[in-house]
């Protein structure tokens, strides 16, 4: 049996990834992973326990109680945590902002990293993380980095909630955004990085289309 395929898109929030990535996946047949639902799964955890998300010792020490899982399933994920589904439930910015304060201790990191690790040579897989290509898998097959305009990202993050009923103002999802950017690429361990031999893409003025496409003429080649 050949060794499994593997493809990284990483990049900051509203680049565009979490769309791509799924529709890659089922157009190639394979699973696709969202690493940001972990750590989102993480965040509401320590939420759900009382714990400050940056009290790093107190999250460190309930670690241990958290049984985080992933249902990969026809390219929906779910995440369930300690037998309760939450998918549902974290996709709120108090969420996001806890995922990237959460996510900046090493010890989160590595649990997650561990899981990553043994889906990626388990199957065909399309992870859309901050760290996939760097740092969780370096050797991945193909790696991607998309980014686009400040502006432009808050204005799609902005629309997505505002699709699912949220009440955000379209400067505080800016603003979010902005802090959690500066969160994600400075933190100590496994930062937001263009990974080494990444494929960069710009999408503020191209079309999902246009993306894939160009994604995809990369992996022929
Ligand atoms: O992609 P998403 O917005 O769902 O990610 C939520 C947060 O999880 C990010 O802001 C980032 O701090 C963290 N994250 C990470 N490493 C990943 C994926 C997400 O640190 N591979």
């Amino acid at each position: 049996m050949g060794k499994n395929i593997n493809i990284t898109l990483d990049g900051p929030s509203g680049s565009g990834k979490t769309t791509i990535a799924k529709s890659l996946a089922s157009r190639l047949g394979y699973v696709y992973v969202d690493t940001g639902a972990m750590y989102r799964g993480v965040a509401w955890y320590m939420f759900s326990q009382g714990i400050a998300v940056d009290d790093e010792a107190g999250v460190v020490a309930s670690l241990s109680g958290l049984k985080l899982e992933l249902k990969l399933n026809n390219g929906e994920q779910k995440v369930i945590v300690n037998g309760t589904d939450i998918t549902g439930q974290i996709r709120t910015p108090e969420i996001s902002m806890g995922a990237s304060t959460v996510s900046k201790i090493k010890d989160v990191r590595l649990k997650m990293v561990s899981m990553q690790r043994d889906i990626a040579s388990s199957c065909d897989s399309i992870f859309d993380g901050r760290d996939m290509g760097s740092f969780v898998l370096p050797d991945a097959d193909f790696k991607f980095y998309l980014t686009a305009d400040v502006d432009e990202r808050a204005k799609r993050r902005y629309l997505e909630l505002k699709l699912k009923g949220m009440e955000v103002a379209l400067e505080e999802v800016k603003t979010d955004m902005i802090k959690r950017d500066e969160q994600d690429s400075q933190r100590a361990f496994a930062p937001l990085v263009v990974p080494q031999g990444a494929f960069v893409i710009d999408t503020t003025n191209l079309t999902i289309d246009e993306v894939e496409n160009m994604i995809i003429q990369k992996i022929k080649k």
